[in-house]
């Protein structure tokens, strides 16, 4: 595309802007450019739209944000009318609340799917973007629209023998649309975080017996799930802009009752209390019971220690509990999780725990699983080993920004970005809920949406003073990438081997990933730039930007 094209001008084969992937990110993207006369399309891989939903089809799975929640805010409308029927709401239901979306907003005749990109070039004479798919499309777009998700990239472990089993493998994250039956069968899960603890106790219920390797135990807290009633669903309706604007003012998000005192402020008696009426609310409520639980390791050791009391409590064999009981990092520093009955599926009698680290996973072998001290049959082996997490999706596409150099090549030491949006040396292209934002550690769509809305203005903005590009600049990529690091490192999040360090990976450079500031306050970082004429960034008309 020429640089003395503006924005919105159509040209054949091209568009104003390309977006990848078709998940809560994708579809209000695509939303937000058709509102602003912009012409765009959306490749996804999946054959159908839902990202994460679509994919995530294990049995169990469910959001642990509540659905009212968990739900987009934009449109006023599709509140109004869209009926949750749980307080956490299941994988099939946000599933046709996606297509619900895609169909409300006519965004389907937009979408292409079955299509993964795998590459996307800056071309620096034209100021625009070249995007190639394995379906052999070749479209150019002014600007590029990372909605790739920060869970998208499922990972399964490089086991040694693994193509020499016999029986059915699965990965949470790529369940079979079909679904899966499990009567009768001896069945292995590998792993125990958010997904293993939802699918766990829904396999149990099917399996002749259950094998869980557990590497490393987790903390859980109970769902305490059920219908919606109609006055929760009648409040929110009536309340929902006051609710929306609590929860854009608070850390994660998220509007659970965050406490301003310190664990160490309270007897005792009082943090016990504090702490058993949140575990009886259920969800992520416990994690507010302080301000300090994830920065002060005493406070954070009596949160621990609490949940810890719970799970002997709730599993009957003494030395089941104590291998289930997460000992070598603080609460709340690997991902929470939120469960209906995982703790006490090990009271099943046809369920055996067996500690993968004190008995490490040698091999797959032809009839089931090899540890270092026994040899397990299985008919299937169901890996819920996670996801290379933020940056695997997009450093799975070529990224060539400037001088043809590599997001990959860039990123090689860890994710650098401005505000998590934007890459210095790759213009026009943002990437939404990228590393070094809020992404993860808060509620997702309500960080979406804010990505979504930031990146719309700036593209107004661009238009309306005739820019042909923006681009982070070094200095403040510099700067933002060590004021990430820094408010990390004044909590307890890097003492821990979780994916939000990149640990599950091997070889994964070791960087704490997104921004634990808070979702408010660096909401409000991103809009003081905006409102400074984007401050940090280099805005060019097509002449600047080609001689860049
Ligand atoms: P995704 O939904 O991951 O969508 C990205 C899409 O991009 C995918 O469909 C993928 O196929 C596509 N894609 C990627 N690369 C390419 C490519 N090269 N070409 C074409 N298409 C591509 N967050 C919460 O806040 N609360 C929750 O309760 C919660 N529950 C979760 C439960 C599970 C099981 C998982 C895995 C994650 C959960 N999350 C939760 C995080 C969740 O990922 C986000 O909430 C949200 O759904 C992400 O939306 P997204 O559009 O950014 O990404
Ligand atoms: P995960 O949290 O990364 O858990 C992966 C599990 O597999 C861990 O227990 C890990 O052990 C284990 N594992 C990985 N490699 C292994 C190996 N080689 N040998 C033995 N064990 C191995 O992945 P996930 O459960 O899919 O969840 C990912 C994220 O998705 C969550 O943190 C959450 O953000 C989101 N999610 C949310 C929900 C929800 O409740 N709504 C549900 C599912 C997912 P180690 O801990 O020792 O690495």
């Amino acid at each position: 595309m020429p640089d003395n094209v503006q924005i919105g001008d159509q040209l054949g084969g091209a568009f104003d802007a390309v977006i990848v992937g078709a998940g809560f990110a994708g579809l209000y993207m695509l939303h937000r450019l058709r509102g602003l006369g912009l012409s765009a399309r959306i490749y996804e891989a999946g054959s159908g739209v839902g990202g994460t939903w679509f994919w995530n089809r294990y049995p169990g799975a469910r959001c642990d944000v509540e659905s009212l929640e968990y739900s987009y805010s934009f449109s006023e409308e599709l509140e109004q009318d869209w009926q949750w029927t749980e307080r956490y709401a299941s994988q099939p239901e946000i599933l046709r609340y996606l297509n619900h979306v895609a169909e409300r907003f006519d965004l389907k005749r937009d979408i292409q799917l079955e299509t993964r990109v795998t590459s996307a070039t800056f071309d620096e004479t034209a100021n625009c973007w070249t995007i190639v798919t394995d379906r052999g499309d070749r479209v150019s777009a002014k600007f590029c629209v990372m909605a790739t998700g920060c869970l998208s990239t499922a990972k399964v472990p490089d086991f040694k023998g693994i193509e020499t089993f016999r029986g059915k493998t699965y990965h949470t994250g790529h369940w079979p649309h079909e679904g899966v039956d499990f009567t009768g069968q001896r069945v292995g899960v590998i792993g125990t975080g958010s997904s293993a603890i939802q699918s766990i106790p829904n396999i149990a219920r099917q399996a002749s017996h259950l094998f869980v390797f557990q590497r490393t135990p987790n903390f859980s807290l109970p769902a305490r799930n059920g219908p919606l009633s109609p006055e929760v669903a009648q409040d929110w309706r009536v309340n929902r802009v006051e609710y929306r604007d609590r929860a854009r003012a608070a850390p994660f998000a998220l509007l659970i009752e965050q406490s301003e005192k310190l664990a160490a402020d309270v007897s005792p008696e009082d943090r016990e209390r504090e702490y058993e009426e949140r575990w009886r609310r259920g969800g992520f409520a416990m994690l507010g019971a302080f301000a300090d639980i994830i920065v002060n390791q005493e406070a954070n050791d009596t949160a621990a220690e609490f949940v810890r009391s719970k799970i002997r409590g709730m599993v009957d064999d003494p030395a089941v509990a104590e291998k289930l009981l997460p000992r070598d990092y603080p609460i709340a520093t690997k991902r929470i999780c939120v469960d209906t009955g995982y703790f006490e599926t090990f009271n099943r009698d046809d369920i055996t725990l067996i500690d993968a680290r004190a008995t490490p996973i040698e091999e797959i072998t032809p009839t089931g699983l090899r540890t270092s001290e026994a040899d397990y049959q299985l008919d299937s082996i169901v890996f819920a080993t996670g996801f290379d997490a933020m940056t695997g999706a997009l450093c799975n596409i070529e990224i060539r920004g400037r001088a043809g150099v590599t997001l990959k090549r860039k990123w090689s030491e860890g994710p650098r970005t401005y505000l998590g949006i934007m890459v210095a040396g790759f213009p026009n292209l943002f990437t939404i809920t990228g590393p070094g934002s809020p992404s993860v550690l808060s509620n997702m769509v309500m960080a979406i949406e804010q990505h979504v809305d930031w990146i719309a203005g700036c593209l107004g903005y661009l238009r309306e003073r005739q820019f042909a590009t923006v681009e982070a600049t070094v200095d403040a990529e510099n700067e933002w990438v060590a004021h990430v690091n820094e408010v990390a490192g004044a909590t307890l999040f890097p003492l821990a081997n979780s994916w939000y360090v990149g640990a599950n990976i091997p070889g994964k450079p070791r960087v704490f990933m997104p921004y634990i500031g808070g979702f408010a306050v660096y909401r409000q970082k991103c809009d003081e730039v905006a409102a400074r004429g984007y401050e940090g960034f280099a805005l060019c008309s097509g002449a600047q930007a080609a001689s860049h």
